[in-house]
């Protein structure tokens, strides 16, 4: 996997990804990061890229012709045109199924916006994604290119270990991962789950499967929609609901589940 980022801050991005997981494997050769300046391709030659918007307002725009010809000097290099993602708080919202699709990819150009954004005649141009990392205005593009491309680099064979990638995570079959524990057994006073002790692995995927459903209903129930559940599944939603176990619903979560069982 090729990442190629387009931004005025190369050291922003060259720092984060040459850290940790993406680190090693950009060390290791199974990944590659090349950063482009868009300050350098200034038309003024003295590193100016952005301007004032056209209809007034506030801020300042980056400009069409030093974005494109920045675009055009990398895919000369690339030797093809690689799918382009525009990090902007407009686009599709990134998730972890859109991780897993641009995966695929063998190159990946991400573009970052600062001050007001990017003349849009050029993201018209160029641009085949449009992403967002969620609701909320950033100060510019590189954050969320990181998070996308460590996101992206976990799916690449080898990037994460074996122990890693054999782990069960949070999205996978549309359900948020189960609570984790580690030594002591107990800390301050407060026990690790006796299941996890017991050395009984069917046990274990039980108690797991149970937590990950449970924590889902309780953050994100919405995820469940789209969860196949087996009747294993279905006997401990029935039991949540009659107030079986040690855990209680809200009457809100209650009316939720009552919905679901009904599917
Ligand atoms: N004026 C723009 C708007 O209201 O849509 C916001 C511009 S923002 C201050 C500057 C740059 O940060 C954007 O061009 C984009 O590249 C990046 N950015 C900010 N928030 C983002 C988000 N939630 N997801 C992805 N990129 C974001």
């Amino acid at each position: 996997m090729n990442f190629y980022v387009m931004t005025l801050f190369p050291e922003m991005i060259e720092n984060g990804m040459h850290t940790s997981i993406t680190g090693r494997a950009i060390a290791k050769g199974l990944l590659s990061l090349e950063t482009v300046n868009i300050r350098a391709y200034s038309e003024t030659g003295n590193g100016r890229i952005d301007d004032y918007p056209y209809g007034g307002g506030a801020g300042m725009v980056m400009q069409a012709e030093p974005v494109c010809r920045a675009y055009e000097g990398l895919v000369e290099k690339i030797g093809s045109r690689p799918r382009l993602v525009y990090l902007t708080p407009q686009g599709r919202v990134f998730d972890q199924r859109m991780a897993e699709e641009l995966a695929q990819e063998e190159n990946l150009i991400f573009l970052c916006g600062h001050y007001e954004g990017i003349d849009e005649r050029v993201l018209e141009e160029i641009a085949t994604d449009f992403v967002s990392i969620g609701d909320y205005v950033l100060t510019g593009g590189e954050l969320p290119a990181m998070v996308m491309m460590d996101s992206i680099s976990r799916m690449v064979p080898g990037v994460l270990s074996n122990q890693e990638s054999g782990q069960f995570e949070s999205f996978q079959g549309n359900l948020l991962e189960y609570p984790q524990y580690s030594r002591p057994a107990v800390w301050r006073g407060k026990e690790v789950p006796p299941v996890l002790l017991s050395g009984h692995h069917g046990n274990v995927d039980r108690w797991r499967r149970d937590q990950s459903i449970l924590r889902t209903l309780k953050s994100r129930p919405e995820l469940l929609l789209e969860v196949a559940f087996d009747k294993k599944d279905r006997k401990f939603l029935r039991a949540l609901l009659a107030d079986e176990g040690d855990e209680r619903l809200t009457e809100e979560q209650k009316s939720f589940l009552t919905k679901l069982l009904a599917f």
